[in-house]
């Protein structure tokens, strides 16, 4: 598509000056987007729209962005789309004049709502033309429907739906209904999203002129210097995002501001939870003392529960998960004891910290099970069981200042020194600081002992920053799992079923599993499994999964043709397993590539350990940890090593 490279934003939009953007615009950059697989292309051509929302419609690029990720508001609003599905079906059904069973039929065999809709649309003659849908109009109706609750909410949200169907022409239909359900899976992450928003705004900057005086920069400077600029702007932009994952703060700053006020405007701040840092794993206490030699570091007990990030500023007090939801209305009592912990030098402050289950009578912690069965959301005080209490690590903004580029030592001290502990409800991660290698063994066996997944290792001094959004080099984790042979557990996401036999007729007997690959934005088969499940959690998966059942593997996913399993699944949930050890695989597709040019890598023995609803399908272990993982098994290294002495 030629236009693709040389694109120009006024030329080729379909709308003009302060329009409003007619959907259709967008309906056909998501429809190009799903007709190609290479990430830079599809980034090319949103960016494409992006400029000419830009140059044309500025005030509709908050609208397309949210719209491109299939989102009304941040996580940590929880304000969601995903309507139930009888209710997309029902409004379909009702606008085409068709019955709900014939769109259920239809649904079932095609196995896309999106496609359903556009093909019950095509058949559908009209008498008069409706007003063409706008991006702005179908964002705010979307956001309407989120919101409507109750009874009567279920007619209100139909009627809401068949007053957009009846206006979609050509492959509208298709992407608002996918919308709608929560579907919208054209394989746009959002890495490349924040990519396209960067692209657009280096080649077409922001203008309060119109025309604009540069419509493509690219063509004004070296390729080189373009280049330099837009690594530049990318990582403004993916910074900004994580001290500040909200659209409706950044797009604001780039349109009237510049890309490059970002970080004077978009920043960590009380109320807007941060994306955490996270570890990477180590296999026993002699590779971290490699790891960190010459390095001041500390050991924490590692602690089995919920992550949860503190956020006060002033009176209001909030929650965060890893995932950046809010879950401030799970823990009415911690809510209610903050006032324990924290002293009166305390305006405001991130803190971040592990909920874990706690055991009043023995004093003791409890396993991460118990603290599952709590309620997730609307907790009242009076009505939990499960007593929890809060191990605080690590202190990331105080009274209007990021700690963020102090080394952990200072964070600790600032931490220690502005809150209290409180026996059974908040404790500092207990932790001792040495570098000797008995001591740190010993303390790994206690951290067991004390119910515990093993330790946490930080760097103290030198290279000792709280890294947003990374999986840093500063935080090895160490878990007791590691005298398994593998270091960790792994997350992968469930992509297929197979049907069971004997015993387990009537539920899936096993499961295809895959990894993520954030390069290519794709999800790799890494191994069957069929242990670790007892029958009530079969069953249950079995449920779940058969709700989310596809007709085909979606264009993203990369297997062998020979595990084609009985039934292919949307991406949504994420596994904790375990394994033996990692091998090549002529089979599976993880890590393909990097390793090795055709081999993939499997999973030895897997096994099932629990469902991970922290973390969404695309935080599930990657390409590159795996083949960090395959790489570092002794008997690899020993291979390798064999290799290099023959040569
Ligand atoms: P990922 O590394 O992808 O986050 P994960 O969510 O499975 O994987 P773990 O491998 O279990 O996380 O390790 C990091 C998690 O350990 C943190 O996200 C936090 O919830 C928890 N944790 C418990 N104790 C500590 C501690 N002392 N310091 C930091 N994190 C801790």
């Amino acid at each position: 598509n030629p236009n693709v490279t040389n694109y120009d934003p006024i030329k080729h939009a379909t709308w003009k000056h302060k329009e409003s953007v007619p959907y259709s615009a967008l309906a056909r950059t998501f429809d190009e987007i799903e007709n190609v697989s290479a990430r830079l292309k599809m980034i090319e051509i949103l960016s494409n729209y992006f400029r000419s929302v830009i140059v044309l419609t500025p005030e509709d690029l908050l609208p397309s962005v949210y719209l491109c990720l299939n989102k009304i508001a941040p996580a940590y609003e929880g304000v969601e789309l995903g309507i139930a599905d009888t209710i997309v079906m029902k409004a379909i059904a009702q606008s085409t004049g068709r019955t709900l069973a014939q769109v259920k039929a239809d649904v079932q065999e095609i196995g896309d709502f999106g496609l359903v809709a556009e093909k019950s649309k095509s058949n559908q003659k009209m008498l008069f033309k409706p007003a063409r849908l706008t991006v702005r109009g179908v964002f705010e109706k979307l956001k309407e429907i989120a919101k409507m609750s109750g009874s009567a909410s279920q007619t209100k949200k139909i009627e809401k739906i068949q007053s957009m169907f009846v206006a979609c022409q050509d492959e509208e239909a298709r992407f608002l209904i996918r919308s709608l359900a929560g579907k919208l899976r054209i394989g746009l992450a959002e890495q490349s999203v924040l990519l396209a928003l960067a692209l657009a705004s280096t080649k077409t900057p922001p203008s309060k002129d119109y025309p604009p005086k540069v419509l493509d920069k690219s063509k004004t400077m070296s390729s080189d210097a373009f280049k330099a600029e837009y690594e530049t702007n990318s990582l403004l932009v993916k910074t900004a995002y994580c001290e500040c994952p909200c659209y409706d703060e950044i797009i604001p700053v780039i349109i009237d501001l510049g890309i490059n006020q970002l970080p004077k405007h978009c920043h960590i701040r009380p109320g807007i939870p941060l994306k955490p840092m996270l570890a990477h794993p180590t296999k026993g206490v002699q590779e971290v003392l490699e790891r960190f030699d010459n390095l001041k570091f500390t050991c924490e007990w590692k602690y089995d529960g919920e992550r949860a990030q503190i956020h006060i500023d002033g009176s209001s007090i909030s929650i965060f998960s890893r995932n950046q939801e809010n879950n401030t209305s799970k823990y009415p009592d911690i809510i209610h004891r903050i006032d324990h912990c924290k002293t009166d030098k305390v305006q405001s402050c991130i803190m971040d910290s592990e909920v874990v289950a706690w055991d009043k009578e023995k004093k003791q912690i409890l396993p991460f099970q118990i603290l599952s069965t709590r309620k997730r959301k609307d907790a009242v005080e009076e009505d939990i069981k499960v007593q929890v209490c809060v191990y605080m690590f690590d202190l990331l903004y105080l009274n209007g200042e990021s700690l963020v580029t102090k080394p952990f030592i200072e964070r600790r001290i600032l931490l220690r020194e502005h809150f209290k502990e409180v026996e059974g409800e908040w404790c500092f991660a207990k932790s001792i600081d040495t570098q000797a290698m008995e001591e740190v063994q010993d303390f790994l066996e206690e951290s067991v002992k004390g119910n515990c997944e093993g330790l946490m290792v930080k760097t103290l001094e030198k290279d000792a920053t709280y890294e947003i959004a990374k999986r840093s080099r500063k935080w090895l984790k160490l878990k007791k799992d590691y005298l398994d042979g593998v270091g960790d557990t792994l997350d992968v996401v469930v992509i297929g079923g197979y049907l069971g036999k004997g015993k387990r007729t009537g539920t899936y007997g096993g499961f295809l599993l895959a990894c993520y690959d954030k390069d290519n934005e794709e999800f790799q088969s890494i191994c069957k499994i069929g242990t670790g499940f007892s029958e009530e959690a079969l069953q249950k998966h079995s449920e779940f999964l058969k709700q989310h059942v596809i007709p085909q593997p979606k264009p993203y996913y990369r297997f062998d043709g020979s595990l084609n399993p009985d039934h292919w699944f949307d991406a949504m949930q994420v596994w904790e397993i375990k394994c033996a050890d990692l091998s090549l695989s002529p089979v599976h597709r993880a890590a393909i590539g990097i390793v090795d040019p055709e081999k993939g890598i499997s999973l030895r023995f897997p096994r099932f350990i629990r469902i991970r609803d922290d973390k969404n399908v695309e935080d599930a272990t990657t390409s590159q940890q795996i083949a960090h993982m395959y790489s570092s098994q002794e008997q690899v290294k020993n291979q390798q090593n064999d290799a290099k002495d023959n040569d």
